[in-house]
């Protein structure tokens, strides 16, 4: 493996788009709200009416007729909900947060710009029509795109479509995902190990990132090392998902049999490998009708590499959201050396802005990188980035 030339791996970027030409937009189903947080647009959230739909108060304060500061004698008491007589003239109306502007009304004075004195109000400052009224349509006129295809909606999106008073959205159906790790050693957590053996992670790591980013897990089945069950295995899989994904097997070890598996079962390869480091042996490709399968690596910290940097965008093609990864801006915290033909990708703790190394430096420490919420993006170059360099890191979910 080690005598393979650099240009044979296919740099990150363009193993991407490999990818995301590769998948479908899916189709959409109707979503009730309990169900949508989490869920992605499928068609335009369209508000059916403006809002606000009545003018209200900004404040807890008085409704007035601008023009003056008073004296006001106070002739009504106005509450969120009331559907309130045109107000008294000359004359201020108690009104309360969210209180129907009274006709008649254009302004309200807040509480705390206000003397009251026998059931008299008047102002301590100047008011001018329109202040601290909500006007109709101030959030959101009738007909306007709320939210677009491809939106993700968090709670936050997901309470704007309550507050427009819709009960379904149109989403894209979810995802759904098969996910298979290979390896005869590999035992389910709450075995005891047997020399040689090790506990499965992988399908974890996978299942919940997947998840996390809106997936159907359909199912996670270990295969073991043989060329027919992985065939099988794979077969199957290619029937229930729109993404299939699987962990070790991948490399050209005598037990890697999932490249052949593919091959046999019709499966057309985009690529193998790509210029990371670590996470280097990746094998994609795409099947007649357009399944997205990827062999990931089997160490766990490689793994994560393929997951964030092209399933992810995967998912997020197959949803019409946009695929390209979602990174912030943070300094390192420590010096790190640069790969001249991979972009190192590393998982390190992201606090008040700075990327902290936590002693993972080999792709099987994952005890050591459990504590990482970011994966570091280091890119190509010769040297070594000083502490303080800002670079780009993946949040990890
Ligand atoms: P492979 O790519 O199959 O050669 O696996 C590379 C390394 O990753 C080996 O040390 C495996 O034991 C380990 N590994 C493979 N699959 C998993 C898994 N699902 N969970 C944890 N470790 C794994
Ligand atoms: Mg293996």
């Amino acid at each position: 493996m080690t005598t393979e030339l650099p240009h044979e791996r296919v740099p990150v970027d363009e193993a991407r788009a490999r990818v995301i030409a590769a998948v479908r937009l899916l189709d959409t189903e109707s979503v009730g709200l309990a169900e949508l947080a989490g869920r992605t647009v499928g068609e335009a959230v369209v508000a059916p009416h403006s809002l606000p739909t009545h003018a209200n108060s900004a404040m807890d304060g008085y409704a007035v007729e601008a023009g003056s500061a008073g004296p006001w004698p106070i002739s009504a008491q106005i509450l969120a909900g009331d559907n309130p007589a045109p107000l008294v003239p000359n004359s201020a109306a108690a009104i309360a947060t969210g209180g129907v502007l009274p006709d008649g009304a254009d302004a309200v004075v807040p509480i705390e710009r206000v003397e009251v004195v026998d059931g008299v109000v008047t102002a301590t400052e100047s008011i001018a029509s329109g202040d601290f009224v909500r006007h109709v349509g101030a959030d959101v006129q009738a007909g306007d795109v709320v939210l677009h295809p491809g939106t993700r909606l968090t709670p936050l999106a997901t309470s704007a479509v309550a507050g427009l008073g819709l009960t379904s959205v149109a989403c894209i159906r979810r995802p759904r995902v098969v996910v298979l790790t290979t390896g005869d050693e590999l035992v389910p957590p709450g075995v005891p190990l047997e020399r040689g053996q090790i506990h499965e992670s992988n399908s974890v790591l996978v299942g919940a990132t997947l998840a996390a980013a809106g997936c159907e897990i359909v199912r996670i089945a270990n295969v073991p090392d043989t060329a027919e069950a992985t065939r099988t295995a794979f077969a199957a899989a290619l029937a229930d998902a729109d993404l299939v994904v699987s962990t070790g097997g991948v490399s050209v070890g005598p037990r890697d049999h999932v490249k052949p598996a593919l091959h046999e079962l019709g499966v057309t390869e985009l690529f193998w490998r790509i210029a990371t480091q670590p996470g280097q042996p990746v094998w994609c490709g795409s099947a007649p009708d357009g399944t997205l399968v990827t062999g990931l690596p089997g160490n766990p910290l490689s793994c994560l590499v393929g997951l964030h940097l092209l399933l992810i965008p995967a998912v997020r093609a197959m949803t019409g959201s946009d695929p390209v990864p979602i990174t912030v801006r943070a300094e390192l915290a420590a010096p790190i050396a640069q790969l001249p033909a991979r972009l190192r990708a590393i998982p390190m703790l992201l606090q008040a802005g700075r990327l902290e190394e936590l002693g993972a430096g080999a792709s099987h420490q994952l005890s050591r990188a459990a504590r990482a919420n970011a994966l570091a993006l280091i890119p190509t170059g010769t040297g070594e980035l000083p502490a303080g360099t800002i670079v780009d890191a993946v949040p990890l979910a």
